[in-house]
């Protein structure tokens, strides 16, 4: 790499990883809940011991880097080394459909990775270190090894190459997959009604059963290819409209301000 590009990578990373903390800590803040008791609770009787939140925090800030070099990898060989695919010119058309192709693309790249993490040769030295956390908090979301990056968020380098998709928009998708991963360990059902049965969303219940049940519930956005495959837990429609029934009920009993 001469030394214009390398500092073009580093200006890259630094960018990334700045945003990518920004909004975790941001996020984590205002979706943080870990007391006991609460009536919107997905599991409210568990709590997770601090301990494990510190864990989670610190393996958090570790694992935001490697995402951020990865992104900022493809990101330099896309543009300075002109590798892979030229993005769809920028109009009111291919911004949004490139940003859904790159949702359905990495629904189905971490949806098999996933899967391959929970087979037996993989689970314990690569993903098991995310499942030590029950019940999942906010701060959860990015509790991963390195080696678990390199299976799952490669994604970020690969899609940079694989797909006709500018970096902008896949910048604004990482940033979407973000937000939604950390509500998504929060334990409290923040989906709305998008996400009512058979909504092809994914809601905070749907990981949160892939911490309680492990082999099922694998991927990120959508519940397509877990229903496809039949490996969308078989209490999941019924759990998730009763989680969306209490937090309704929660919402109903805040008092007017
Ligand atoms: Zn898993
Ligand atoms: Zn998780």
């Amino acid at each position: 790499m001469s030394a214009p590009i390398l500092l073009r990578f580093i200006a890259t990373f630094a960018t990334v990883y700045t945003l990518l903390l920004t909004v975790y800590f941001a996020t984590g803040l205002l979706f943080f809940t870990n007391q006991p008791g609460r009536a919107d609770k997905i599991q409210p009787t568990r709590i997770l011991p601090d301990a494990k939140v510190k864990r989670d925090i610190q393996q958090s800030v570790r694992s935001l880097a490697s995402i951020a070099a990865m992104f900022a990898l493809g990101h330099i060989l896309y543009t300075s080394f002109h590798v892979g695919w030229t993005a769809w010119p920028a109009n009111i058309w291919s911004v949004p459909l490139s940003f859904v192709l790159s949702m359905i693309a990495y629904d189905t790249w971490f949806y098999w990775m996933h899967r391959l993490l929970h087979t037996k040769p993989f689970y314990r030295p690569i993903h098991r270190w995310h499942h030590l956390s029950l019940p999942s908090v906010a701060w959860s979301n990015n509790s991963d090894t390195l080696l678990d990056n390199m299976f799952l968020q490669s994604y970020w380098l690969a899609a940079h190459l694989i797909l006709p998709v500018a970096p902008a928009v896949l910048l604004a998708h990482k940033l979407y997959d973000h937000v939604s991963g950390i509500i998504g360990h929060s334990g409290v059902e923040h989906g709305g009604a998008i996400t009512y049965p058979p909504s092809p969303f994914n809601s905070v219940t749907h990981h949160d059963q892939h911490h309680r049940y492990f082999n099922c519930n694998y991927s990120p956005h959508f519940t397509v290819w877990d229903r496809l495959m039949g490996t969308l837990h078989k209490t999941h429609d019924a759990e998730l409209k009763d989680n969306l029934r209490r937090r309704q009920r929660a919402n109903a009993a805040l008092p007017d301000i």
